[in-house]
C-alpha cells in the first residue's frame, strides 16, 4: 500500500507518517512544501526508512502534484498540507487562502485525473481522505453563559452546519465543501474528518500548550487570550494518528467522521494545568502560575468547541487512549528532554513569528516569543 501524505513535515503530518511507518508495512510520500510550520527533523525517526520518501512541493503546483502522483501511484492520499494559525489568518488570510482553498482544489483536480487513469479494482480501492478541523462548525454555547445545565450542552455532530469564524476556519470550511463536491459530482472516492484540537510532541511553539511550556520554562509571560474561558476539547496527537488511519483504511467513502477526545477545557484550566505540573517537575521559588497575564481578546474568538465522536467510536471502534492528564505529561516532559527539537527554529523563523505574535497581541511584550 502507498500512502502519499500532504503537509507531512508539520505537527500532525509528522506523527502520522511515524505512526505509520511504526505500525503498518505501508510505504509513505510525504509531499511537503517546508513553510515555516514544516520540520524535517519531526521525521528523523523514519527518515532512514526505505519505506519513507519526502517531496519537497507546494500543492498549488499542479505539474509538480501530477508529477509525484505519476511517479509514487499512491493507493492512498492523506492530505493534511494547510496554513493552520488562526491568529496568522488574521493578520495575512491570503496565504490561508491560497494554500487550503486553491491547494485543496489542486490536490483534488490532480487526484481526479490519476484516479481516471486507474484501472477499475483500483479506483474502487483509491481513498482521497481530507483532513480538517472541527473549527469549520463555528460556535457552540459555552456553560457560563447558557442557561442549559452543563450535561445538556451540545456538541458538534457529523451533521452540525458549517459557520466557520475565522478567516483559517472559512478556509478549511471551503476546502471541505470542494471535498464534497468532487466526490458527489466526480465520484471521487473521498474520505473526510473533523477533528478537536490536538497537543502533543513536535508541536510548534506558536501555539497554546508548547508555547505556554516554554514560556514557562524560560521566566516569560503566559499570554491568556481574555479571562481564558474559551473552551477546546483536547486530543493527544498520537490518538489523532490511529483515528486517520482508521478512517483513510476503513472508512466509508463519501463519509465524514468527526474526531475528538472528550477532554473539554477552558483555555485557562490548561495553562494552570502546565503550572501545576511544572511546579512538581521543575520546581522554582515562585509558582508558574505567577507568570500567567491576561491579553486582549482574540478578534472573532469562538468561546467553544466539543465533539461528538461516537460516530467514529462505534462505526469505526476508535477511542482515544490518552487521558488528557497523560498526554499533558507526556508533552511537557518530551519539551524538556528535547530542547535541540524547538531550539534549532531558525533566527529567521522566530523573527517573523515575533512580528506576527506582536501584531496578534497587538504589541504587548508577552507576545516575546520563545
Ligand atoms: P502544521 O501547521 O503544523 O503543518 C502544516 C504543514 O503543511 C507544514 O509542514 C507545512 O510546511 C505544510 N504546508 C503548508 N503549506 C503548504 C503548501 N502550500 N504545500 C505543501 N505543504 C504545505 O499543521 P498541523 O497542526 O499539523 O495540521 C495539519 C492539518 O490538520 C491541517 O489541515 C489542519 O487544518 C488540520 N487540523 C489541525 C488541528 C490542530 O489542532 N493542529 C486540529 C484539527 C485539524
Amino acid at each position: 500500500m502507498n500512502v502519499l501524505v500532504t503537509g507531512g513535515a508539520g505537527f500532525i503530518g509528522s506523527a502520522l507518517i511515524r505512526y505509520i511507518i511504526r505500525q503498518t508495512n505501508f510505504t509513505v510520500v510525504n509531499v511537503d512544501k517546508l513553510t515555516y510550520a514544516g520540520n524535517l527533523s519531526s521525521l528523523e525517526s523514519v527518515a532512514k526508512d526505505s519505506r519513507y520518501r519526502f517531496e519537497q512541493a507546494d500543492i498549488c503546483d499542479a505539474p509538480a502534484i501530477k508529477r509525484i502522483f505519476q511517479q509514487y501511484r499512491p493507493h492512498i492520499i492523506m492530505h493534511l498540507a494547510a496554513e493552520s494559525h488562526v491568529d496568522r489568518s488574521i493578520t495575512a488570510p491570503d496565504q490561508f487562502i491560497q494554500t487550503n482553498v486553491v491547494g485543496t482544489y489542486v490536490m483534488l483536480e490532480q487526484a481526479r485525473e490519476y484516479w481516471y487513469s486507474l484501472p477499475k479494482d483500483e479506483q474502487s480501492a483509491f481513498r482521497f481522505h481530507h483532513i480538517s478541523t472541527d473549527e469549520v462548525f463555528g460556535d457552540l454555547p459555552h456553560p457560563l453563559t447558557s442557561h442549559l445545565p452543563s450535561q445538556y450542552l451540545p456538541l458538534f455532530t457529523e451533521g452540525s452546519r458549517y459557520q466557520p469564524s475565522s478567516p483559517y476556519s472559512a478556509s478549511k470550511a471551503s476546502s471541505d465543501h470542494l471535498v464534497r463536491a468532487w466526490h458527489k459530482t466526480y465520484g471521487l472516492p473521498v474520505v473526510i474528518t473533523n477533528c478537536s484540537n490536538n497537543y502533543g510532541p513536535y508541536h510548534y511553539p506558536e501555539k497554546l500548550i508548547p508555547l505556554t511550556i516554554l514560556h514557562a520554562l524560560s521566566g516569560k509571560q503566559l499570554p491568556v487570550y481574555g479571562k481564558g474561558h474559551q473552551i477546546r476539547d483536547w486530543l493527544y496527537v498520537d490518538d489523532h494518528a490511529e483515528a486517520l488511519l482508521l478512517v483513510a483504511s476503513k472508512g466509508e467513502v463519501g463519509e465524514t467522521y468527526n474526531i475528538g477526545g472528550h477532554n473539554e477545557k477552558q483555555n485557562i484550566e490548561v495553562v494552570t494545568a502546565i503550572c501545576e505540573l511544572l511546579d512538581e517537575i521543575s520546581p522554582k521559588p515562585t509558582v508558574y502560575a505567577a507568570q500567567i497575564t491576561h491579553i486582549d481578546d482574540r478578534p472573532g474568538h469562538d468561546l467553544r468547541y466539543a465533539i461528538d465522536a461516537s460516530k467514529i467510536q462505534n462505526q469505526l471502534g476508535w477511542q482515544p487512549k490518552e487521558t488528557f492528564e497523560s498526554g499533558l505529561l507526556k508533552t511537557i516532559h518530551w519539551y524538556i528532554n528535547n530542547q535541540n527539537w524547538w531550539q534549532q527554529l531558525s533566527p529567521n523563523q522566530e523573527a517573523s513569528n515575533l512580528n506576527l505574535c506582536k501584531q496578534a497581541y497587538k504589541d504587548t511584550p508577552e507576545a516575546d516569543f520563545l
